[in-house]
């Protein structure tokens, strides 16, 4: 897998390169990350990436030529074609099946927007997909690209071991789309506060019972239309419903 990023501020991108499991699976050879900055597309002497807005305004917006040139070249080097992914708060909010979408096709280019944003004629242009990482808006689409690319990496196989598994991470498919259960580590008591029995009793389908619950409950209490998303997929059980089912009757079984 291979991500080709365009930004103003190429070294933020060190943090997900070098740092974690990210950067071991770099340091591995499993994913492979380019960074151009449009400043190096640039003609004139003071290198010039934006300008003023057309019909007034605060603000400047990053010119079209620059970033054109600079996805031109990230996919002549690709060489296949690849999406190439406004970061933007206008786009389709991100979420886990694109982050899988990206493991399993390669990567992309991602293109992080700073100022009031990107003339919209090189999104006409050259833009295949915008992309949001939520209702809030950042200075830059830096940060938004440093996830998309942490998300995807860390779903190649090989980039976590079993211990990191990715399995058991809320909105994976094996918890069917639920949230993840809590977790608890050693000390057993922890300043008067124990460890849910079932945890504790070694007997693996009392444990994979009590996670699947309260990832059920959990989830039914934070995220409702993920559970309507799981059961519009098929993906609840009868026992599931039934605890569903015990849980809206408030009688926790
Ligand atoms: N004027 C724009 C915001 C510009 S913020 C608007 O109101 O829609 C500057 C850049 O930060 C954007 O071009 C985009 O690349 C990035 N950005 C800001 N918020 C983002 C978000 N929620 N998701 C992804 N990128 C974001």
């Amino acid at each position: 897998m291979r991500f080709d990023v365009i930004s103003l501020f190429p070294e933020m991108f060190a943090v997900v390169r070098d740092q974690g499991v990210t950067g071991r699976a770099h340091k591995l050879g499993l994913w492979g990350l380019n960074l151009w900055n449009p400043r190096d597309f640039t003609t004139d002497v003071h290198r010039t990436v934006d300008d003023r807005p057309y019909g007034g305004g605060p603000g400047m917006v990053m010119m079209a030529e620059p970033l054109e040139h600079a996805v031109r070249a990230a996919q002549a080097q690709r060489g296949a074609a690849a999406p190439v992914i406004l970061m933007s708060p206008t786009g389709r909010r991100f979420d886990q099946s694109m982050a899988q979408s990206l493991a399993d096709e390669g990567g992309a280019v991602l293109v992080c927007g700073r100022y009031e944003g990107v003339d919209q004629r090189f999104i006409e242009r050259c833009v295949t997909q915008e992309v949001s990482l939520g209702d809030f808006v950042l200075s830059g689409g830096e940060i938004a690209a440093l996830a998309v690319v942490d998300s995807a990496v860390r779903l190649l196989p090989g980039v976590l071991n079993d211990q990191e598994s990715a399995r058991q991470d809320s909105f994976h498919e094996t918890l069917t789309g639920l949230l993840d259960s809590p977790h608890y580590t050693r000390p057993e008591q922890y300043r008067g506060q124990g460890v849910p029995a079932e945890l504790l009793s070694g007997h693996h389908a009392n444990i994979a019972r009590w996670r699947r619950r309260q990832s059920l409950a959990l989830t039914a209490a934070r995220r409702p239309d993920l559970i309507e998303a799981a059961r519009g997929a098929g993906l609840l059980s009868a026992s599931d419903e039934a605890f569903l089912a015990s849980l809206a009757l408030g009688r926790e079984s």
